[in-house]
């Protein structure tokens, strides 16, 4: 299950829980009160949620894209060089 960090309307706590996914809410450790937001965590594992997913490939695409970048240079580079 994944940690999600939540923050607690009523007193301000933040705190940490392991929750089911698609779970919104977890009880304040604090105060006891139900109205608390979960965060945007980066303590979940990877490769349970959507938007997890999401930013992992647009972080791999962005490496292939510089990754072509460098090899783009030093081709260029080779070509004036005249090696
Ligand atoms: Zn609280």
């Amino acid at each position: 299950m994944p940690i999600y960090e939540f923050e607690c309307e009523g007193c301000g706590e933040r705190f940490e829980e392991l929750v089911a996914v698609g779970v919104e809410a977890a009880p304040c450790t604090a105060c006891g009160s139900t109205r608390t937001r979960r965060l945007l965590s980066a303590f979940a594992p990877p490769g349970r949620q959507p938007r997890g997913a999401r930013v992992r490939s647009d972080e791999s695409r962005r490496r292939e894209r510089e990754a072509a970048r460098g090899e783009r240079l030093a081709a260029a580079k080779k070509r004036r060089g005249g090696e």
